[in-house]
């Protein structure tokens, strides 16, 4: 940039970089997909369609991404998860909100035609915010994640019992919202069992549990190493760095509906949190 007499104004910018060590999660949101959602009439309690763009947009950022070393996704909402060791963009966090937000916008708005091939787009745009916040701990980032995916239990399990309640039941949605209110878990199954036949635990898992995104190592010993224990470039060494970035690009991007709050997924992937640090 070229320097002149107005070159002070730049010391007005406050500095945004987000702590070392720390795992960044960058959350983006739709904007107003309430209303977006009567607009493309989108079914209730779940758009196929919408769940499989939101996907396909986020698969793409984790490509365009290698830093990312998994996004989780439900509704209109997906976390992209960044290595504690991230350097990109010095971490600076407007830097990287904003990236991943108009990134993933881009990606929704050109993509949607695929998905929607007979409602054309049309303005308002979609567009999605982004926020980062910062875990120091590689457990709390896994509550972190365990609380989006208990939020996407518990949406669709009231968005799917309300939903039959008015289109099956034939209630208003007013009615549908009283006769929910103070019910349990266990209220809900049986009132989705008992008047309309629907068993809970036959629903599609990407309703249940939303989506996970992962670069893909499987039976790749150089990751897992001889002795299983996940390997980690060196932040410190270039070349290290290097051919880690070259080996993620030519990864296979895994898209699945899993549950990440247990152990299983965690201990079969060992690689995707792997640190240097303990
Ligand atoms: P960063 O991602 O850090 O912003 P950058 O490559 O975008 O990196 P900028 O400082 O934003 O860096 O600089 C933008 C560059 O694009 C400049 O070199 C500028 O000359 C060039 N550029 C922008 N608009 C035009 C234009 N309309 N025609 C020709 N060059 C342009
Ligand atoms: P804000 O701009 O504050 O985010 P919003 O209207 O987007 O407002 P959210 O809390 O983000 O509010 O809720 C998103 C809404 O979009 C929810 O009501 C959710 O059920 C709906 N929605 C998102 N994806 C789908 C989908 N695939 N199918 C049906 N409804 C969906
Ligand atoms: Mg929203
Ligand atoms: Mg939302």
């Amino acid at each position: 940039m070229a320097n002149s007499e107005f070159g002070y104004v730049r010391n007005f910018e406050q500095p945004d970089a987000l702590s070392l060590s720390n795992w960044i999660v960058v959350r983006i949101d739709g904007r107003g997909f309430t209303k977006l959602c009567k607009k493309y009439d989108f079914a209730k309690p779940n758009d196929r369609r919408a769940l499989d763009l939101m996907n396909a947009a986020a698969s793409e950022v984790v490509k365009a991404f290698v830093d990312v070393v998994l996004a989780y996704g439900q509704s209109d909402e997906y976390s992209f998860i960044f290595h504690e060791s991230a350097a990109l963009f010095d971490r600076r966090s407007a830097k990287l909100a904003t990236s991943i937000a108009t990134a993933f916008t881009a990606e929704y708005c050109m993509q949607w035609s695929s998905f929607f091939p007979d409602q054309p787009l049309v303005r308002p745009w979609p567009t999605f915010d982004g926020r980062c916040v910062c875990y120091p701990k590689r457990k709390i980032l896994r509550d972190y994640i365990s609380w989006r995916q208990a939020d996407c239990h518990i949406n669709n399990l009231y968005n799917t019992t309300f939903w039959s309640m008015v289109l099956k039941g034939g209630m208003s949605p007013t009615e549908a919202e009283h006769a929910l209110k103070g019910t349990v878990s266990a209220n809900k199954n049986e009132i989705l069992f008992s008047r309309f036949g629907i068993n809970y635990n036959n629903e599609p898992l990407i309703y249940k549990k939303g989506t996970v995104i992962y670069r893909s190592y499987e039976g790749d010993a150089v990751t897992n190493g001889e002795s299983g224990e996940a390997r980690v470039a060196d932040p410190t060494s270039k070349t290290q760095m290097e051919k880690e970035r070259k080996r993620k690009l030519k990864a296979v991007i895994a898209v699945e509906h899993v549950n990440l709050i247990g152990e299983a997924f965690w201990e079969a992937h060992p690689y995707v949190l792997a640190t240097k640090r303990k």
